[in-house]
């Protein structure tokens, strides 16, 4: 079991890599790799859609008008940003605020389940369509899965899906809006859940031999690092 400062060292390497990942067109568009920012060890994350104009532009999610009303809605349940973990599905702007094309969201992909993975989170609220079609792998739209919990498996964890409309479509019909709101409120309620049951691993019984550690490579890695070592790209951007 791998502890929060070690998943957010390891989440720190996924970031760095990120930065000047070229694995799609958009790499070529974009001002900055959106990551995602917040607790790396929250238990709530949210994925949003991508990045728009204000977010390529400050390298942060959900700065503009979105990301006002997610934490209004935030702040009606007591939580704050810090307090949770907010990335998107595409971590590259699409020019134009177009829709993500299919090869984008399949090159981003492996970054989402990382985050997942490292993070651990125990309620993930996917933030309209994309989100919610990728991680479900299921085209069903989110007009007929918005507030309904369900239990899914990303990578080796069960985590408690929890679908819910984009605030960027829900800023301007107020419809939607209240449905947004009513669908929010239930969230402390899931988290007070915890985690949802867990798939048993099918080697949990065994036990790994412990690697061999070379000491003279771990002192040559330390002897290389003079300086670097303060240097956290992710503390310094105030991401995570
Ligand atoms: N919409 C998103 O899906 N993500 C952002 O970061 C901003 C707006």
């Amino acid at each position: 079991m791998r502890g929060p400062a070690e998943r957010r060292e390891l989440l720190k390497g996924v970031f760095e890599e990120a930065q000047n990942c070229r694995r799609c067109p958009l790499h070529a568009t974009r001002t900055t790799v959106v990551f995602g920012a917040g607790n790396a060890d929250a238990d709530l994350m949210f994925v949003g859609e991508a990045p728009g104009a204000n977010e390529d532009r400050q390298g942060l999610p959900f700065v503009g008008q979105a990301g006002k009303l997610l934490d209004k809605l935030l702040g009606e349940i007591g939580l704050q940003r810090r307090d949770v973990f907010v990335v998107n599905t595409l971590k590259c702007r699409p020019p134009d605020n177009r829709d993500p094309h299919p090869n984008e969201i399949s090159a981003c992909e492996d970054y989402l389940r990382r985050q997942v993975d490292l993070i651990q989170p125990s309620v993930i609220c996917t933030l309209g369509n994309f989100a919610t079609k990728l991680l479900r792998g299921d085209p069903t739209g989110i007009s007929r899965l918005h507030g309904q919990e369900e239990r899914l498996v990303i990578g080796a964890r069960a985590v408690r899906l929890y679908p819910l409309y984009h605030p960027a479509a829900a800023l301007y019909t107020p419809s939607m809006l209240d449905t947004l709101r009513a669908d929010f409120h239930r969230i402390p309620e899931l988290l007070a859940q915890g985690p949802p049951e867990q798939p048993v691993a099918p080697d949990a019984a065994v036990e790994e031999p412990m690697p061999e550690i070379d000491v003279a490579e771990l002192e040559v890695e330390t002897a290389l690092a003079p300086g670097t070592a303060d240097a956290d790209p992710a503390s310094q951007l105030g991401l995570f």
